[in-house]
């Protein structure tokens, strides 16, 4: 896996170190750089939440009463990284042309678990990533956690999982960014936190981001910023940009 850097190609740990040197480089001469983290998918391995999920749905005496076999089959089941969602894993597992209303019990429950406070806990940061973070901040750029998670339903939940893996968060620097309300659309939020007022205080900003329709729309408004592509997983509903430095993790040796 190559990183593009102004029409070079370049390790993805190399490109991850030129940032640090740029943010390091600003600082010392007085100028501020913001980086900005998206959670899921990009800082997050999300798929442990989701074979939790999976496993509880199949320890549930109202789903074994009604799905006996399946529940049986669920759980062992085994969530793979590049999954997006339950359903690929359900396929491997032979239970991807199931009836219809095993499918629908099990989508009902991940809706119901998928998106609280409660699951987080199981998420893992990916290869390097609570120290990459730290080094960002050590090399002296503001912090943001930028997330389409919501306030309500994730805040305290997106809190406590930063501190407990140590990434700096809860200080003016180092600040956590969810939805207010959970109806309002993922890429808008995030084109709109990047606002005037924001820009006007840094020389320089970062955004990392696995979701392409996010990235589409972050580049159109604001082709100032630096994309940053995690090839993790992602919605399919664009295509993977091709033309961004792209890291598959966050370790500075390979
Ligand atoms: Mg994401």
């Amino acid at each position: 896996m190559v990183a593009w850097l102004n029409g070079l190609v370049t390790q993805p740990s190399a490109h991850l170190k030129n940032i640090l040197s740029e943010i390091h480089r600003r600082h010392q001469s007085g100028q501020k750089s913001l980086v900005v983290f998206d959670l899921d998918s990009t800082l997050f391995d999300v798929s442990p939440r989701i074979q939790k999920i999976l496993q509880d749905f199949s320890q549930d005496k109202t789903h074994r009463a009604q799905f006996p076999e399946s529940c049986q089959i669920l759980e062992s089941i085994e969530m793979w990284k590049q999954d997006w969602g339950f359903k690929d894993a359900l396929a491997r597992a032979g239970l991807g042309d199931h009836h219809p209303d095993f499918h629908l019990a099990v989508k009902n429950f991940w809706s119901k678990t998928f998106f609280t406070n409660e699951y987080l806990e199981y998420d893992m940061p990916y290869d390097g990533a609570c120290e990459y973070v730290q080094a960002v901040q050590a090399a002296g750029a503001d912090i943001s956690y930028l997330t389409g998670r919501d306030i309500p339903r994730m805040g305290p939940g997106s809190l406590s999982v930063l501190k407990k893996w140590k990434f700096p968060v809860g200080e003016e620097q180092a600040q956590l960014v969810l939805k207010p309300q959970k109806e309002m659309d993922d890429a808008q939020f995030k084109v709109d936190y990047f606002s005037p007022a924001l820009k006007k205080q840094f020389s320089k900003i970062w955004f990392f981001e696995n979701e392409p329709v996010n990235i589409d729309l972050v580049r159109k408004v604001h082709p100032d910023i630096e994309v940053v592509f995690f090839d993790s997983t992602h919605s399919g509903l664009s295509q993977a940009p091709l033309d961004l430095p792209t890291i598959m993790h966050y370790l500075l040796e390979e």
